[in-house]
This record gives structure tokens, sequence and C-alpha cells, in this order.
């Protein structure tokens, strides 16, 4: 009988009245995440998910790594089938988990009976299979409190499964309970991280990156594209709007004081990305800030930068230390991306003095020349809409 993967639901379990929509919300998710493998069923008992391959040229192994990254999973476990009777499934552990077991000074069996119509209960089960995998291999013992490895059998309405650990999986809440927002990427380490985290609570997300051409280069854009990409491998396909910058920022340079450069051009970021934003159903904006990190990310600043949107603005980072971010991009594979140096939009004109502490008035002041909306018309003429998916 064939492997399948059983997919452990979450904190979804706990949401009380809506837990049925969740549920079919992750079941529709997982459903269009294993596509690219070949076909599989997907079905839902008991807070848990089947994933089953239907043909023999489904690729079990690109859909089982891709299982570990869908939101709303808390573990999975790679299993197989067998018939529900107690030699199929003693078999069954020979043939599936003997070499992992062999390698264990220690073992015990767990079971589970869900179909409650099977004439053993899980403890006499555990006994059963403990007691034929002993005489089988006398050399690993029986550790009922700290063993080395641990043979699972559940005894469910369809079949019998058998696996070893389970292994983590992606956590949060399905992809498209929580709303949708638009995050703005840049090339740096922070914001793709940022964009991991708000949609690992849920949401759906939609890139905004600001590219000034010629001072940004094609590969800069082709950098944030590619982090994007990366970021879907969790959140399953997006959008990103390239929105060109170029003409703002020569505005900014050429009719403001330089030491709020910055300031105003992160005003437009924002107004620009609650366009979009609203545009594209979006709630909310997200940035990848941190408190402290750079000169436009102290409190003031980012009072100042805010003030000019009615959308919420998320910093999933705000508290972060430098390093926890960095280990959250290395373990979610944007890292070495992120540092590859190609310049970003924030590093052209940059003050050599800027601000720190601004007030809503100064900077108010200070971009009292600029045309702020035919320039934000003319760049969102010049938007570009970029689909990308990990899987292509
Ligand atoms: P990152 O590593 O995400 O670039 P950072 O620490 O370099 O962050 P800033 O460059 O000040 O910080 O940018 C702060 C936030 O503003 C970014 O996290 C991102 O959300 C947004 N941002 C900056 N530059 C751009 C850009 N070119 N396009 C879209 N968003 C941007
Ligand atoms: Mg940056």
């Amino acid at each position: 009988m064939k492997e399948i993967f059983l997919l452990k639901l979450g904190e979804i379990v706990l949401k009380g009245g809506n837990r049925f929509s969740f549920e079919n919300k992750l079941k529709t998710n997982i459903n269009r995440r294993m596509r690219p493998f070949g076909n599989f069923d997907v079905s839902m008992v008991q807070s848990t998910v089947y994933v089953e391959p239907m043909d023999d040229d489904c690729d079990v192994d690109g859909a089982w790594e891709a299982c570990h990254t869908i939101f709303g999973i808390v573990s999975v476990c790679r299993c197989r089938a067998c018939e529900k009777n107690m030699d199929a499934v003693f078999e069954t552990v020979m043939e599936y988990l003997s070499d992992d077991l062999a390698c264990a000074k220690s073992f015990k069996v767990e079971s589970k009976r869900s179909d409650k119509r099977f004439p053993m209960n899980s403890i006499q089960i555990s006994q059963e299979i403990g007691g034929r995998i002993a005489e089988a291999m006398p050399e690993i013992l029986v550790d009922v409190h700290h063993p080395d490895y641990v043979v699972n059998v559940e005894i469910r309405d369809k079949a019998a499964y058998v696996h070893g650990p389970a292994e983590p999986g992606a956590g949060g809440l399905p992809t498209g309970v929580g709303g949708r927002a638009a995050v703005l990427l840049s090339g740096g380490i922070d914001s793709p991280v940022a964009a991991y985290m708000i949609a690992k609570r849920g949401v759906e997300i939609e890139c905004v990156h600001f590219f000034s051409y010629p001072y940004t280069s094609e590969r800069a854009k082709d950098k944030v594209l590619e982090l994007a990409r990366l970021v879907t491998k969790y959140t399953g396909r997006m959008t990103v709007n390239i929105v060109g910058f170029t003409e703002i920022q020569e505005a900014i340079r050429d009719n403001c004081p330089e030491e709020y450069f910055t300031l105003i051009m992160r005003r437009f970021m924002m107004m620009i990305s609650e366009r979009i934003a609203k545009d594209h159903g979006c709630q909310c904006l997200v940035t990848g800030e941190n408190l402290g990190q750079v000169a436009s990310q102290t409190m003031e600043a980012m009072a100042v930068t805010g003030a000019c949107v009615e959308l919420p603005i998320f910093q999933p980072l705000i508290g972060l230390d430098k390093e926890e971010i960095v280990t959250v991009a290395r373990r979610i594979g944007t890292l070495d991306t992120s540092i590859l140096p190609y310049e970003d939009c924030c590093t052209v004109f940059t003050p050599k003095h800027p601000k720190t502490k601004p007030t809503k008035g100064q900077v108010d002041h200070a971009c009292e020349n600029l045309d702020f909306e035919g320039l934000i018309a003319r760049a969102l003429q010049n938007t570009e809409l970029v689909k990308v998916r990990y899987y292509d």
C-alpha cells in the first residue's frame, strides 16, 4: 500500500464557531499547494488531514517538502497505510521503519484507535506490536519512559497507519483566514521576514516594491522578485507591484531640504502603497521596520511617515534584534538572496545628517513645494504587475 501524509491541524482547532470555515480554507490551500506535484487526494477527518498520492507518477518527495511550508499545520508525518490487522501492521513496521529502528538503542510503540469498532484498544495494540518488534529485533530495548525511537500506529476508519516521529509543520493559521495585506518589499533582510511573519498569521499578501531606474539596476529588481518568489514557498502565489519611483526621488532631491529626503520618500511609499492596497482589497500595510535600526525607524520618524495614511501599518519585526531577524531569514531561505550587494532606492540620495526626531509640521513644511497628487498618479500609471510563484 502507498505512503501517505498525515498533517495535524494547529491552533485552528481552537477557533470554535469559525472552525469549519478555517478547515475548509486549509483544505483548499493544501489542494492548491499539492497541484504542482501531481494528483493527490486531500481529505480531513478528526483534525487530521490525509494527503494521498493517487498516481504512480506523483512527486511524493516534492509534495512532502511542500507540506512543511503550509500555514495552519503543526506537525507532519509521512506514513505507510496498511490493512487493519496486527499481521499487516507488524509487517509494515518492519518494512517501513526497521532501518530507523536499527539505529536506536530503545523504542516504544504508541497507538491510537479512532475506529472504536476495532477489537483491540490502544494499549493492547502497543503491547502486541511492541512484543513482536522486541522478538524480531532483540538488540533494541523496550523503554516506555525515555525511548530513542517511537513507532506510531494509528487505527483509523479507512486503514491502519504506521509512522515514525512527526516533524514540525509551518505552524500559524491557514492563508486567507486573516485578511489581506500589502507588504512593502525591499531587497533587504527585513522586509521578506516581515512578509513571512504576517503571512504566517493567516494573511494573504501582495507586495509593493519601489524601483528607481537608472539609480537602481534591473538586477536589483530581479533580486526583489526572487525574494518574493522565495516567500511564496510559504504563502502560495502572489503579485508584486513594481512602482517606478525615479521621478519622485528626483523631485524630492530638487525641491526639499536634504535632511528630510528619506522621511518624504517614505511618505510617498506609504501613500502609494495605500492606494495600491485599497485597489487590491488589502486592509493594512506591512513593513520590515524595526525600532531604532536606522534613522528613519525612530518612533518619531515612524509616526510622521505613518500619519499620511488611513490604513493601519503593521511592523511584525518591531521588537526583534537584528540577529533574531537574520535567524528567521536563514531558516526560511531568504538570507542568501537578501545579502546580494545590489542597491535599494533607499540608498539613493541618502541625507548625510537625516532628521531622527522630526515633527509632522516640519515634514509637511519640507515637502510643501511638491505636487503630491500628480507625482503619485504618474507613479501609479508607471506600475508593473508581476505574478510570482515558487513552483513553476
Ligand atoms: P529591509 O531590510 O527590509 O530593506 P531596512 O532595515 O533596510 O529594511 P529601510 O531601508 O529603512 O530598512 O526600510 C524600511 C522598510 O521600508 C522596509 O523593511 C520595507 O518594508 C520598506 N522599504 C524600503 N525600501 C523599499 C522599497 N524600495 N520598496 C518597497 N518597500 C521598501
Ligand atoms: Mg532597506
